[in-house]
This record gives structure tokens, C-alpha cells and sequence, in this order.
């Protein structure tokens, strides 16, 4: 037997798809359903099963959907379910759901409603006083949690931050003195952008892990402190492809020092000096990139933007 050869027999696995049916699959709910967030085998029985009982499927993108039945042998009626339509299609949904069907909600990737349309079905469907019934399975922010190493038992889900820098940064000023990790997503075009962020609100200490693609052919975690994410990411074409989760420590003691202390000497600065000025000085003062302290300068003292 290679290594390749799966160890379990195919009677296990027919075992596995009987024990699916001591849980019942009610008629009139709808099924919350997680699909793959890259290799299709993330795929769990149960939402394979769920897929199989389904009368239609709600989909953020017919197209994605089709292709991901096609590789399960399933054929099923699929409508759009996507952002720009939730409100009517909830109605849609409710009126097969009190005659009876079974509607699966999928997105094209992961969990429904975690940085995916689903929400206000989910809510209109409750509203309507129908059952809601999540089928677990792969999500892009838990698969890089769990792998991140950073202790803290909270997590604070951020998902995609806003794409100006200026917004980016008051958001996370908000978040500087959380203790939880912080989770977020980020697209390939943004993400040096969005790791500079982070540095500059904050600080350099902090451990970041830069998930990539999981679960697909080029998956790369790398873990470094946030001082060195911008230069690791720049530093090679392929770290800027793909798609990213950013797991960053929380607030501790021992991460918060040196950007505090830079906080309190360019504050002392700012009073005497121009921005640019301050930072520099700053900069020789506390070992810190210059460039980081001008951001965080003009955190501190935004109506210098142009000196
Ligand atoms: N609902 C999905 C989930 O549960 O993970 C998230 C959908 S959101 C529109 C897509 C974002 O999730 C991507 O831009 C990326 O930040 C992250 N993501 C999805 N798949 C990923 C993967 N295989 N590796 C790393 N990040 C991923």
C-alpha cells in the first residue's frame, strides 16, 4: 500500500454517511451550509447529505455552486443568493420554506455570513418563526486561528478593514487595547497596505501570522513580529498572492512597551517640533522606522498631515 492509499475502508465510510441519518433533516428549514475554502475534500458528509435532501440551493454565485455540485454527483435547482438581492430572495425562501422545502444557503467559499452574504436570510428566516440549521464546516478565520499559536482564549473577528488608509487606521486605533487576537481578512491587493497599518497602530512587537491560501496547493503560513510583515511581504511576488487571513496578538504587557514609550517621547516631541521633524528624532531615540513614527505622529497629531 502507498502512502497515498487511504487507510479506511469504504465500509467506514458507509457507516459514517448511515450514522448522518440519526440526526433528522426537518422539511421546511433552511440549512446553513459551509462549503470549501479551497481543496474541495474540506467538503463534510454531512454537508454532502444536506446538499443530497435539498429541494434548491441559495447561492452568492450560481456558477461557483454549479462547478462544486458537479464534483459531488448532485444536481439540484440553484437560485442567486448574493448581497445585492438578500431582502427579495428571504422572501423567496420563506414562501418554499412554509410549503415545505428544504433550501440550503451556501457562499462560494467557507461559512455563510462570515464575510459572506446570508445574514439577512438567516434573520428574515427566523423572523418568519422557521428553523435555521447550521451545517458546520471549513472557515478561512478559524483554520488560521487554529493555527496561529497565539494563546489568547478570545479572538476579536474584524474581517476585511476598510480600504482607506485613514479609515484602516482609525479602525484599528479602536482596537489597540483589546487583549484578544485579532483576526482579519485581507485581499492580495491591499495587503502590504494593510500590514503597514497594523505596524503603525500597533507598534512593531506584536506576532502576526500571514495564512495564505489554506488548504490549496501553495498554503504558507509564515509568523513574525508585525515589524518585519511589510518587508516579508514585499520581499517575494508570491507572499502578495492568493487570498489572506491576518492573525495579530493581542495587547499584552510585554508587546505594548515600546510602542508606548515611542507614544510618550514623540508626544514630548510634537510639542516643540513639526511632525517630520518629531518622528526623525523619535526614530534615533527609540530604534523604530522612521516611517512608522511618522504615521503614528500624525495619529497624534493629524492636522499636521502637510508639513
Ligand atoms: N465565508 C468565508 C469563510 O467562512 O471563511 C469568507 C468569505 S470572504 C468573502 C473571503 C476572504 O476569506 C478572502 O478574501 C480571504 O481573506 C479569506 N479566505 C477565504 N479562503 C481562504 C483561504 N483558502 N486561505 C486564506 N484566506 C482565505
Amino acid at each position: 500500500m502507498n502512502s497515498l492509499t487511504p487507510s479506511f475502508s469504504p465500509d467506514c465510510l458507509a457507516s459514517l454517511w448511515n450514522e448522518l441519518d440519526r440526526q433528522s433533516f426537518p422539511e421546511g428549514a433552511l440549512y446553513v451550509v459551509a462549503t470549501p475554502i479551497g481543496n474541495v475534500g474540506d467538503i463534510s458528509l454531512r454537508a454532502i447529505r444536506v446538499l443530497s435532501l435539498a429541494d434548491a440551493i441559495a447561492c452568492e454565485d450560481t456558477r461557483n455552486t454549479g462547478q462544486l455540485m458537479a464534483r459531488l454527483g448532485l444536481s439540484k435547482p440553484l437560485f442567486s443568493a448574493h448581497q445585492h438581492n438578500e431582502r427579495e430572495t428571504a422572501q423567496k425562501i420563506i414562501e418554499r420554506l412554509h410549503a415545505g422545502a428544504r433550501i440550503a444557503l451556501v457562499s462560494d467559499a467557507g461559512t455563510p455570513a462570515v464575510s459572506d452574504p446570508g445574514a439577512r436570510i438567516v434573520d428574515a428566516v427566523i423572523g418568519a418563526g422557521l428553523k435555521v440549521i447550521p451545517v458546520a464546516g471549513p472557515s478561512a478565520a478559524i483554520a488560521a486561528l487554529s493555527v496561529s499559536g497565539l494563546l489568547s482564549e478570545q479572538f476579536y473577528f474584524v474581517g476585511f478593514m476598510p480600504a482607506k488608509s485613514s479609515q484602516r487606521e482609525q479602525l484599528l486605533s479602536g482596537l489597540v487595547s483589546s487583549t484578544a487576537n485579532l483576526v482579519f481578512y485581507e485581499a492580495p491587493h491591499r495587503i502590504i497596505e494593510a500590514a503597514q497599518s497594523l505596524l503603525t497602530i500597533l507598534g512593531p512587537e506584536r506576532r502576526i501570522v500571514i495564512a495564505r491560501e489554506i488548504s490549496k496547493l501553495f498554503e504558507q503560513v509564515h509568523r513574525c513580529r508585525l515589524a518585519e510583515a511589510p518587508d516579508w511581504l514585499s520581499a517575494e511576488a508570491n507572499h502578495q498572492r492568493g487570498e489572506f487571513v491576518l492573525v495579530v496578538e493581542g495587547q499584552s504587557a510585554a508587546n505594548e512597551q515600546p510602542l508606548s514609550d515611542a507614544r510618550h517621547v514623540l508626544q514630548t516631541l510634537l510639542e516643540e517640533l513639526p511632525v517630520s521633524q518629531a518622528a526623525a528624532l523619535a526614530a534615533k531615540i527609540t530604534g523604530m522606522k522612521k516611517n512608522t513614527l511618522y504615521q503614528l505622529a500624525l495619529e497624534l497629531r493629524p492636522q499636521d498631515l502637510a508639513d
